[in-house]
């Protein structure tokens, strides 16, 4: 699961992304992402009951969860005609899982705005619209192809000009694909398409230092835009942050004290970052390491084994499963388990948030 960061220019992308992507290269090794490439980093999700587990089971190492982000660069208007880097910049997006769009709400007499003002729902109208001309661009060549084969009478391909028709409508409206819902055959027959505005999206409010509680009339603005267009929004001042993150952990502390802050709140796009990509945590606790794995919300015990290895999967028999509160009552595994609280769990068992798991399978 990757998240890609877009925005226009100077709106604190690459700061927000250099801060995000910084603190965890060095550990890199415990991530097994297949590449990183220059335009990529890893972020970490910072996970306060990794804190509280730890408090009973003392592990060699700390391991949060991580996902992987993309600095998508080159946003302009046009670009879904190919204007700059359009066509690359659009082929970028439709790989990610979803979008984080940056958007400025801090006034700077020194950082030139792109369009001469700071205007975060117009920068936002900016990209969506390149998107949505993208988006029925893509479905206007998928279709003939598509009723082709519908006449011919592919059961799949009549659900797909029937979903491609409703798309058309809908962003002909004006309005993202998010905002669709459409029958679960008719989304899964045109899933490879890659549309961009049914992707998930997070609007990063990147506001003045002075306002880190997001209380500005133009971060309003982007919730109230958000909550129209199915999105999320966090805050974030992307200058404090990236100095904040440079601090060692005592003159950290005391800045963030300084500014009201109880955590950086890069830890806070980090986690909404994961749940815009539909993740959740579940852990696994023992002396070598105490671990947080991300699984998407939905997923059963085996695809939950398998995020550790794909044997895990195959070979799933069941799991093991207690939670936080169990720990925090009984201190050890040994006593939960003699108070019955061990669950076991068979194959068709759905992940909760937060379970603290033992997978057993065969090799
Ligand atoms: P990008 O073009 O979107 O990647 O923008 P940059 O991250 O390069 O930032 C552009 C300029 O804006 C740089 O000079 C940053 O120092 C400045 N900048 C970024 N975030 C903030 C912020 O939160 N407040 C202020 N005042 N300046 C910022």
């Amino acid at each position: 699961m990757e998240a890609g960061i877009v925005g226009l220019p100077n709106v604190g992308k690459s700061t927000l992304f250099n801060a995000l992507t910084s603190s965890v290269s060095a550990q890199s090794a415990n991530y097994p992402f297949c590449t990183i490439e220059p335009n990529e980093g890893i972020v970490s999700v910072p996970d306060p009951r990794l804190t509280r587990i730890t408090q009973f089971i003392v592990p060699q190492k700390i391991i949060p969860a991580a996902l992987k982000l993309v600095d998508i660069a080159g946003i302009v208007k046009g670009a879904s005609e190919g204007e700059g880097l359009g066509n690359k910049f659009l082929s970028h997006i439709r790989q990610v899982d979803a979008i984080i769009q940056v958007v400025r709400c801090f006034e700077d007499p020194d950082v030139t705005h792109v369009a001469g003002n700071v205007d975060p729902i117009a920068d936002i109208d900016t990209i969506e619209t390149e998107l949505v001309l993208a988006d029925m661009q893509t479905l206007e060549n998928a279709l003939p192809k598509a009723e082709k084969s519908a006449r011919g009478g592919d059961k799949e391909a009549k659900l797909r000009v029937a979903a491609i028709q409703k798309c058309n409508a809908h962003l002909e409206s004006e309005q993202p694909l998010r905002t669709l819902e459409l029958p679960e055959g008719e989304a899964n027959a045109i899933s490879s398409y890659g549309l961009m505005t049914a992707k998930p999206i997070l609007y990063v409010a990147n506001v003045d230092e002075s306002d880190l509680a997001g209380e500005h009339e133009l971060v309003q603005k982007v919730r109230e835009h958000a909550q129209k267009t199915g999105a999320e929004v966090a805050c974030v001042c992307a200058k404090l942050e990236a100095e904040i993150a440079e601090l060692d952990e005592a003159d950290r502390a005391e800045m963030l004290s300084d500014v009201g802050l109880e955590e950086p709140s890069l830890n806070v796009i980090a986690r909404e970052t994961y749940r815009t990509l539909g993740l959740q945590s579940y852990f696994t606790a023992g002396e070598k390491e105490v671990r947080a794995w991300p699984v998407p919300i939905g997923a059963t015990a085996p695809q939950a084994a398998g995020v550790i290895h794909s044997d895990f999967e195959r070979g799933f028999i069941r799991a093991e499963i207690y939670n936080l509160d169990d720990l925090e009552q009984y201190k050890t595994e040994k006593e939960i388990r003699a108070a019955g609280k061990l669950r076991v769990e068979g194959k068709a068992y759905v992940m909760q948030d937060g379970d603290i798991c033992h997978f057993l399978f065969n090799v």
